[in-house]
């Protein structure tokens, strides 16, 4: 985020829970899960697949089409002030008398006409294969422009084809490239084209689904580094979903981490990684090799993430969980907020009952997490 920012909130996702209705019974693929997004922040998910962060994000952006079903929570944008504006603010605004632009309105119950406004004005996604997210048989000039015209038919066709080759140029694409179809480009030009479409009506929130995984790690870097210089320049807000915290640790304002549908662990990018509180947080950073700093032993996380149609009762995390005791059997820890060093800026929020005092006196640290994680991995069965 940049630093002249203030922490304004864009987005606060309350108590929202999203399931699947399967005939071998109801999926709880996101469950009471509450964020807060700010103008202009990097917020990180992170998780293993099926943890539940993707869905969370298509819940947000309306993407999701039966058997999913958004079953309770609230989504609520917070719309920057203005006045000759179309589509779903003018609207919302309309409804509160006029008045009333920083008026927050939920996205899960806008109609399908303010939806089609809010979606492309106010929030972009980029998929994670470029491929699939083009169409093939479109060059991509028409393919930016299309969104132009859809949604700001005022301009004419020069106008349109004017911004599309700014687009272009701001993510780095040649302007001949204009009239290329999406074969004719490398994976990383291809991504660079969808992020292109993202920006073209200036968005407040751009949700990155795995935007990098197809690629190598050279061109990853490129990618990322153009969307933190594009940040920079235009203040956008990214919701960025990666099971690679690797990547958050470089990129993320915020972290957050989900496990089993619920958010585990949530903090600063610094706090999170330099010291993971929730014991899934440190097996999950621990997993890869660290680029920075003293060489640390890589653990594995002991078993599977379960089957969220019968998630384990009390603590999800307790039958894969080196630290894991009675209560974590029957008692569903709640997040509550820990105290963060002054160098982990905003307070850090974690779902463990070794953070209650009711049950333990003294909270974990890092050195009592490892030796828990070494423990078990002598027992076997962890790394
Ligand atoms: Fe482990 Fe218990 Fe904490 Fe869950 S609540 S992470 S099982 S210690």
């Amino acid at each position: 985020m940049n630093a002249s920012m203030k922490r304004e909130p864009l987005l606060e996702v309350k108590h929202l829970s999203v399931e699947y209705d399967a005939p071998n019974g109801t999926v709880h693929a996101v469950t009471d899960v509450s964020l807060t997004l700010h103008r202009g922040e990097t917020f990180g998910l992170a998780g293993e697949s099926g943890s539940g962060k993707s869905t969370l994000a298509y819940a947000v952006a309306r993407l999701l089409n039966p058997p999913a079903r958004v079953s309770s929570g609230e989504a609520l944008y917070y719309p920057r002030p203005m006045p000759a504006q179309n589509g779903a603010h003018a609207s919302r605004q309309a409804q509160s008398g006029g008045g009333a632009a920083w008026q927050p309105f939920d996205i899960l119950r806008l109609s399908e006409e303010e939806l089609r406004s809010f979606r492309w004005n106010d929030l972009a996604i980029v998929f994670q294969s470029a491929m699939n997210a083009l169409n093939p048989v479109m060059d991509i000039g028409t393919q930016i422009m299309d969104v132009l015209w859809t949604h700001q038919s005022y301009l004419s066709k020069e106008e349109c084809k004017q911004r599309a080759v700014e687009l272009l140029q701001l993510v780095g694409i040649a302007p001949d490239r204009l009239k290329s179809y999406p074969h004719e480009l490398s994976g990383g030009m291809r991504q660079r084209t969808v992020i292109a479409i993202a920006l073209a009506l200036s968005p407040e929130i751009i949700i990155m689904d795995e935007p990098t995984t197809a690629l190598d790690v050279v061109v990853q870097r490129d990618i990322l580094g153009e969307i933190l210089r594009l940040q920079a320049q235009l203040g956008f807000a990214v919701i960025f979903i990666t099971h690679d915290l690797s990547l958050l640790l470089e990129l993320a304002d915020t972290v957050a981490i989900m496990y089993a549908g619920r958010l585990v662990e949530q903090g600063s990018q610094r706090a999170v990684y330099e010291h993971p509180r929730h014991p899934y947080s440190y097996g999950l950073i621990n997993s890869f090799p660290s680029l920075h700093g003293p060489r640390r032993k890589a653990y594995g996380i002991p078993g599977t993430p379960p089957d969220l149609r019968a998630v384990p009762t009390g603590c999800a995390f307790h039958p894969r969980c080196p630290l894991a005791f009675n209560a974590c059997k029957t008692r569903l820890p709640l997040l509550r907020q820990v105290a963060a060093t002054a160098e982990e800026g905003a307070p850090e929020q974690v779902a463990c009952h070794l953070y209650n005092q009711a049950f333990r006196e003294e909270a974990p640290t890092s050195a009592d997490i490892a030796a828990a994680y070494e423990a078990k991995a002598e027992r076997g069965g962890v790394r």
